[in-house]
């Protein structure tokens, strides 16, 4: 059965998937302003230096090394994604679950899958298979080749949150169709983009998005991007879901 959401919720987007498959990893938008859009989001920093994220009004990045710290509230973001998250939808997740398994556990909890969602869930996790960006240099390459340098971590039996968004199809090129999730553990120190995990127990929670508030970088080299590639979806498997 669908139900519609009875109360909107603003979710606020700086630049698109698209422009960051095509190599736009400068932006305008400083984490200090991003803050005000949110206490909770994911994205990445200029150069693609580390996976971002926001929880509880606090932005932390994990870098290449899998390790979280602080960024300076003045660096700058060309993708992030933000809200103020309000548990709207909550369940425990069922024991030892895979990811793939909880991603049905979460449609059956979702009132349409024609809204967006942010989407926590709080846990222990036997195993947590994540990715992290490389700091790139310029001239930038595009993201389907850059993330061939990605590296990856596996942590296990750790306690923490996978958090991120779930957007529907009909976003595809605005943001990642589908969950985009990146994980930080509960003494925030260690995290990246979410691969794989399996929970052995947890929480899930989701926050209905009713409004999209869409803001685009005003750089010359957003100006300037393709931003309709003819292999759009490839290049979202390769850099997003890596599978
Ligand atoms: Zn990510």
């Amino acid at each position: 059965m669908t139900k519609q959401p009875v109360t909107r919720h603003t979710i606020f987007q700086y630049s698109l998937m698209s422009a960051l498959l095509d190599g736009i990893y400068d932006g305008e938008l400083s984490v200090n302003e991003l803050l005000g859009k949110g206490n909770f989001g994911i994205g990445t920093f200029d150069a693609l230096d580390g996976e971002m994220v926001i929880l509880d009004g606090e932005c932390f990045r994990l870098d290449h090394t899998g390790r979280a710290s602080r960024p300076d509230l003045d660096e700058c973001t060309p993708f992030a994604v933000a809200t103020n998250f309000v548990p709207r939808l909550r369940r425990s997740a069922p024991a030892n679950t895979t990811r793939e398994a909880l991603a049905e556990v979460i449609d059956e909890m979702l009132p349409s899958s024609n809204y967006m969602y942010a989407l926590k869930i709080t846990g222990r996790f036997s195993s947590v298979r994540t990715r992290t960006v490389v700091k790139q240099e310029r001239p930038y390459r595009p993201m389907a080749e850059v993330t061939e340098d990605d590296t990856e971590h596996t942590f296990e039996n750790i306690d923490g949150v996978v958090m991120g968004f779930r957007t529907p199809i009909y976003e595809k090129g605005i943001g990642v169709p589908g969950c985009h999730a990146h994980f930080l553990d509960e003494k925030r120190e260690l995290g990246g983009h979410v691969l794989d995990f399996t929970i052995a127990e947890g929480t899930i929670e989701l926050c209905v998005g009713t409004d999209l508030e869409l803001r685009l970088p005003l750089t010359g080299e957003f100006a300037g991007a393709d931003l309709d590639p003819d292999d759009l979806d490839e290049q979202i498997q390769k850099t997003e879901v890596k599978e």
